[in-house]
């Protein structure tokens, strides 16, 4: 069986910590998009980790991680992490890189980090891991396989072909020094030894898996409002975030897809640019940004605080729909225990007509929200086991949330940590 978790929003619902969670029943766990660009961050028995590349279910030694073929994937990234873990006490994952992954080229960083400078105050906020460069290449057929790492001759020549172009680009467009052939063969030859004893026909491996009734579980990076076809374009991330796209870059048949898992936040946060309807600021900004999360609404990979608004109806509805949910994973409801009341953005204003359906990026720029208020919990609520057990007010939160998104929110986060789940039969 194939279960896919999925963000609803802009990323960051935490479900690094949903992945973890459900890995325990897990036999494979598979990064189907994205690259290094954002990050997972994890709290466990191990203790607490960031991850970028590998999927979330690597600290089990029961789990195969799988990075599967619609990934970025930097290598020595990918190697840096794992070491990372293996020293501090996390058992050497079984890994299996799909040969149908492209890689990210040193170049990929460079012209992301030159076209952001570029922009100057027009740049979309990159995180400058050369995610964009490294798509439309992908898409304009100039990108580089794992397997491609393998026949040198051909390789060399493409990569003269190839840095060719890219040094009309850096001499005139950017003004920066050109691309040593030499140097970046070298550098993939490195990244071939590295990547070499991974290497798996992964679309082969999970067809045989799913026939042997294992347990694959495909991890999404980002949310449904970062993806380039049916997010916030262009303020977008460049591979698509939604669990359909699991079945490409997992290369599994989208049949096999029975569960999608949306996680969905009690609160909202960004990052980067684009429009953000619920946004707020100040110190009610601050305040849920320094309590958000643990320890903080700062990005994983970058530390840079995070953009706080309030729970977005009409954008959670379109990110669930979005994505096919079956089941809601709400996290961080813990977070809200400060709050007397708490403001809900229940619809958006555009054009002086009210709306719950989630417009296309110009109008979106003009909504402004719609809040209702709902009364606080004022309890900590970490701990809880039973969702009988929550104080009225939080499940009416609840509550209300699930009935206005419409679909049901069968697992309730009331903490980082691994336990801190509240299953609810539905
Ligand atoms: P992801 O990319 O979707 O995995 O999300 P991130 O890891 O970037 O952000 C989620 C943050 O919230 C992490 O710091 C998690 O440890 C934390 N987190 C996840 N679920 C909960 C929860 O229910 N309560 C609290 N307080 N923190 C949570």
């Amino acid at each position: 069986m194939v279960n896919a978790v999925v963000g609803a929003n802009w990323g960051d619902e935490g479900k690094g910590k949903i992945t973890d969670m459900l890995a325990k029943e897990a036999d494979i766990i598979v990064r189907f998009q994205g690259g290094a660009n954002a990050g997972h961050t994890i709290v466990n028995n191990y203790g607490k980790f960031a991850l970028h590349t590998l999927p979330s279910g690597v600290f089990y030694e029961h789990t195969t991680s799988v990075i599967g073929n619609g990934v970025a994937l930097n290598v020595p990234l990918l190697f840096k992490e794992v070491q990372g873990l293996v020293e501090r006490g996390v058992p050497a994952p079984k890994l299996l890189v799909s040969d149908r992954a492209q890689i990210v080229m040193p170049y990929h960083i460079l012209f992301d980090q030159y076209e952001e400078e570029r922009l100057g105050g027009n740049s979309f906020g990159s995180t400058k891991s050369g995610i964009a460069p490294f798509y439309s290449d992908k898409y304009a057929k100039i990108g580089f396989q794992v397997s491609e790492l393998f026949d040198e001759k051909t390789l060399k020549e493409k990569l003269e072909r190839v840095c060719a172009t890219k040094n009309v680009l850096l001499e005139h467009l950017y003004h920066k020094p050109k691309l040593d052939t030499q140097e970046i063969f070298e550098e993939l030859m490195r990244y071939k030894e590295m990547v070499a004893p991974y290497v798996c026909d992964v679309s082969l491996y999970l067809w045989n898996a799913i026939a042997e009734g294992k347990n694959i579980l495909l991890e999404g990076q980002l949310g449904s409002l970062k993806d380039p076809d049916h997010g916030i374009y262009p303020m977008v991330t460049s591979s698509s975030t939604l669990a359909a796209y699991g079945a490409i870059g997992a290369g599994v048949p989208p049949y096999e897809i029975k569960k999608i898992i949306t996680v969905c936040k009690a609160y909202s946060s960004a990052v980067g640019a684009g429009a953000f309807v619920s946004e707020i600021f100040g110190e009610e900004a601050d305040e849920l940004r320094r309590r958000g999360g643990d320890g903080g609404e700062y990005g994983a990979t970058t530390g840079r605080p995070r953009r706080m608004g309030w729970f977005d109806v009409v954008a959670s509805k379109y990110g669930c729909r979005i994505q096919g949910t079956t089941d809601v994973a709400f996290t961080v409801v813990d977070v809200l225990g400060y709050l007397d009341e708490i403001p809900v953005c229940i619809g958006y204003e555009i054009d002086g007509k009210i709306t719950t359906d989630f417009p296309t990026t110009s109008l979106l720029e003009k909504a402004k929200p719609v809040i209702e208020v709902l009364p606080g919990w004022k309890t900590d609520i970490r701990g809880i086991k039973n969702y009988e057990d929550l104080p009225e007010n939080c499940r009416k939160y609840i509550e209300y949330i699930e009935e206005k998104i419409g679909f049901p929110i069968t697992l309730i986060s009331n903490g980082p940590g691994r336990d801190d789940i509240i299953y609810r039969n539905k």
